[in-house]
């Protein structure tokens, strides 16, 4: 059967589908409207959660989609056919099931991968009232990864210098510095913000609301753009208590950024750390769902255009258009294959999770 109905073709429908889905299993959704951006078609956004489960459990999983905009296609399609596959009917006592919907809306809604802010929502999660605010080495090519224009001169001279940069220094040299996470350039790639975003802090509100008395819990954060083709890769992110639970549930194939295992470059202020602060005495396994689309370089110019395009370029222009197309291919091939590849490894993975949920005490 194909489960290419799941997936939507834009964040409207994506919302009405999770919507209907929720309804017809007889499930309340808590929506939570983001009150300082609008939709690219001039839509209220909102990030919306629905709980399968009793209310108070003592074991929650988490299944998070959107948090970087545009790689919310996966993650809901992922959600919504769950929801209408059964999925979760006969949990465990004291066990609950967490849904959230487009994490970063604007971002969904837009087609970008970054917020309303151009914040990196899984490199806002850092402490900002500690003074430190990791650089990675992004300033030495921020000028290059945001050239004065997209089709000319300055974009070619600046892709010789970033060119010049992999061949002095290496492919993972310069993913770490362009994907790593900054603090100082608005305007640049991968920035954290200087505060927490409105995503930030709704989301940290709703872990305390639907995870208050929780010991244990689980979370399932899907991503897409880094990796082979379809693959799911189990990134696991956070403390090494984390990363402990997370290798316990998932197995042998989880990966870590931090020990150069992942196809992730190790990267600060994600939402792992912020689930740990949010929630000082769970138990807590966290991993990124980590889905493999195009190749990292095509990748990467997609991201880097679409960063042009917001600070210097035209949206409705025949180039802006190309833009528009290219990073939400780069996020979201739309493609039988690849929907079938993510559904089931989605699968796969949730069962996993869940049987360790049960294992805990
Ligand atoms: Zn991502």
């Amino acid at each position: 059967m194909t489960v290419a109905h799941y997936f939507s073709s834009n964040y409207a429908e994506a919302r009405e589908k999770f919507q209907t889905a929720c309804q017809q299993r007889g499930l309340k959704v808590d929506s939570r409207r983001n009150p300082v951006a609008k939709g690219a078609a001039g839509e209220d956004l909102f990030m919306d959660i629905a709980q399968i489960g009793p209310t108070g459990a003592h074991k929650v999983l988490f299944l998070m989609s959107g948090t970087h905009g545009v790689e919310g296609y996966c993650g809901s399609g992922a959600q919504i056919g769950m929801l209408e596959e059964g999925y979760f009917t006969d949990l465990p006592d004291d066990t609950a099931i967490v849904l959230v919907h487009a994490m970063n809306p604007y971002g969904f809604s837009h087609d970008r991968r970054v917020n309303e802010d151009n914040v990196d929502l899984n490199r806002n999660f850092l402490d900002f009232t500690k003074p430190d605010r990791p650089d990675g080495g992004y300033a030495r090519i921020h000028p290059y990864i945001l050239p004065e224009d997209w089709d000319g001169p300055a974009r070619r001279d600046a892709n010789k210098q970033l060119a010049m940069f992999i061949e002095q220094n290496g492919m993972k040299a310069f993913q770490a510095a362009v994907s790593g996470g900054q603090y100082q350039h608005q305007d640049g790639v991968f920035f954290g913000g200087h505060k927490p975003t409105w995503s930030n802090e709704t989301f940290r509100q709703v872990v305390r609301d639907y995870a208050n008395e929780a010991e244990t819990v689980g979370f399932i954060d899907f991503h897409t753009g880094l990796g082979p083709y379809g693959y799911g890769e189990l990134i696991s992110l956070g403390s090494l208590d984390q990363k402990g639970l997370a290798a316990d549930w998932f197995g042998d194939d989880v990966t870590d950024p931090d020990a150069g295992t992942s196809s992730s470059a190790p990267v600060v202020g994600t939402v792992g750390h912020g689930v740990a602060e949010t929630l000082p005495n769970a138990a807590i396994a966290f991993i990124a769902l980590e889905y493999g689309t195009r190749d990292l370089n095509q990748v990467l110019t997609a991201l880097r255009g679409d960063n042009w395009l917001y600070h210097k370029g035209e949206l409705g222009s025949d180039l802006g258009t190309r833009i528009k197309a290219d990073i939400r291919d780069a996020f979201y091939p739309d493609e039988e294959a690849w929907k079938a590849k993510v559904w089931a490894r989605a699968c796969d993975v949730t069962d996993r999770a869940l049987a360790g949920l049960a294992r805990a005490g």
